[in-house]
C-alpha cells in the first residue's frame, strides 16, 4: 500500500479577525452552544458574547488576568493538495479544542496600539 502523500496546506492554520469578522462563523454547533449556555452563570450568548481570544482581540477586547477559558471541541475545514496531484484541492476536517471566553471575562484593550513597551 502506498504511504499517504504529505499534505500541502493552502489555508492558514489560524484565522485573524477584525471588528467585522470577529462574529462571523462558517459553521455552528448547537451542542457546543448548549454546553456553554449550561456552563456559564451569566446570560452571555454563544457566538455573540462567547468568543475565542483571537476574536475578542479583533473586537479590541481581551480576557482579564486570571480568567479561565472554557474548552469546546471544534472542527475546522482546511484545504490542501498533494504532490501526486497538485491540481486537485482537497478538504480535510481538522479537530481541535477551542478556548473561549464570555464577555464578562473580558476587558477593553486600552492603549495597546503602538503603546506600552
Ligand atoms: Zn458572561
Amino acid at each position: 500500500m502506498a504511504s499517504p502523500q504529505p499534505r500541502r496546506w493552502t489555508t492558514e492554520p489560524r484565522e485573524t479577525f477584525n471588528a467585522d469578522t470577529a462574529r462571523k462563523f462558517s459553521r455552528y454547533s448547537g451542542r457546543n452552544a448548549a454546553q456553554l449556555a449550561d456552563a456559564l452563570p451569566c446570560d452571555c450568548q454563544p457566538y455573540v458574547d462567547i468568543l475565542t481570544f483571537g476574536r475578542w482581540k479583533g473586537l479590541d477586547r481581551a480576557p482579564a488576568k486570571g480568567q479561565k477559558a472554557h474548552h469546546i471541541a471544534c472542527k475546522r475545514l482546511r484545504q490542501y493538495t498533494t504532490d501526486d496531484d497538485p491540481e486537485t484541492v482537497l478538504t480535510a476536517s481538522i479537530k481541535y479544542v477551542a478556548h473561549v471566553f464570555c464577555r464578562c471575562q473580558t476587558v477593553e484593550r486600552r492603549g495597546r496600539k503602538g503603546g506600552r513597551r
